[in-house]
């Protein structure tokens, strides 16, 4: 269902502002919809009060949990598989220190190399609260929430109305601190000045991968053309304006962009921005050539852009173990 379409039950069934506002803070944090009937104030028209178990069965049939994967490899993460109402399934990851990873489409469009979900193509778009329901789940089994990543399956700025709509809903009626929702994209300039624009300005994890403009459209073939270094300015002047530092994503893959050349590039590109280059030493995806460098190369490279003034560190994703770990999503039940 469509926040719109939802938005437009509630006051067919006589909810002022006041009341829609609440709902949507019960039905966000993934309590009980009649946690404030009953309220001297702010009590539901009786219709409303009465259309609630149909709203709770609507809200909880958003996604249904059909698998989970814990992961064992001691960090507590956990992959989930959904369906939603038309069959397709998305996957979730529950992380450690009470980070959700949420998808925002089936499947995904750029296609990057590196990744299993691209080499899907895409399904369909999320609605906003689909996005949601994912978190909201998370919060009715008791997970702790402390932070939404939209890090999943799917790439943002293509279900953009839908990603920035539920942004604004875990934002504002549910209650996440801004800089604690990352929006994970491939970036374009002008998204930057949308993202400005927001009630909830949201923390941004920018994929760059390759600084030489060629070898990025090779790596991610869907994404925008804008040059790596325009990107990063954009990202910069968001950073600056918004307060939250940018993540940039490197996923290093041996060959490809762990060279020399790229550490200069990188150097010259990143010292002194507002933000943290994070290197992801590739994990493993069914057929594909690429893979990570050495764990020994890996902490060269980092350590000597450490010393060329980028602030930077090595992310191992959590999860691998269950395919669960970043660019390993695929939305199938037979993951295991
Ligand atoms: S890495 Fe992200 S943008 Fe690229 S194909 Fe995978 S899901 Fe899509």
């Amino acid at each position: 269902m469509e926040l719109i379409a939802l938005r437009k039950c509630l006051a067919d069934l006589g909810a002022k502002p006041v009341h829609e506002r609440l709902l949507l803070r019960s039905w966000l944090g993934g309590r009980p919809l009649n946690e404030y009937v009953g309220h001297p104030k702010t009590d539901y028209p009786r219709a409303l009060r009465e259309a609630l178990p149909f709203l709770e069965k609507l809200r909880n049939g958003l996604v249904r949990l059909r698998k989970k994967r814990p992961s064992s490899d001691g960090t507590c993460s956990m992959g989930l598989v959904y369906e939603l109402q038309d069959g397709r399934m998305v996957e979730t990851v529950w992380l450690p220190r009470g980070t959700v990873c949420v998808s925002t489409q089936v499947g995904c469009a750029v296609g990057c190399l590196f990744c299993q979900t691209g080499k899907g193509g895409l399904e369909r778009n999320l609605q906003s609260l689909e996005i949601c329901a994912q978190v909201v789940d998370a919060r009715r089994e008791g997970q702790p929430c402390k932070r939404v990543v939209l890090m999943g399956m799917g790439e943002a700025l293509h279900n953009l109305p839908a990603v920035l709509e539920a942004i604004d809903l875990l934002g504002g009626p549910g209650f996440f601190p801004h800089k604690q929702i990352t929006l994970s994209t491939v970036g374009s300039v002008n998204l930057f000045s949308r993202l400005l624009e927001q009630r909830v300005r949201p923390s941004v994890a920018l994929s760059l991968h390759s600084l030489d403009p060629k070898t990025r459209s090779w790596l991610l073939p869907k994404a925008p053309e804008d040059p790596p270094l325009a990107l990063i300015e954009a990202a910069d002047d968001y950073a600056r304006s918004s307060g939250w530092p940018i993540q940039y994503q490197w996923t290093l893959i041996k060959g490809v962009n762990d060279r020399e050349e790229d550490l200069q590039h990188l150097a010259q590109a990143l010292a002194k921005r507002k933000g943290i280059l994070n290197l992801i030493p590739m994990n493993p995806v069914e057929g594909s050539p690429f893979e990570a460098p050495e764990d020994a190369a890996c902490v060269a490279f980092v350590r000597r852009l450490k010393r060329a003034g980028v602030y930077s560190s090595i992310r191992k994703s959590a999860g691998s173990d269950v395919k669960a770990a970043c660019g390993q999503l695929r939305g199938k039940l037979a993951t295991s």
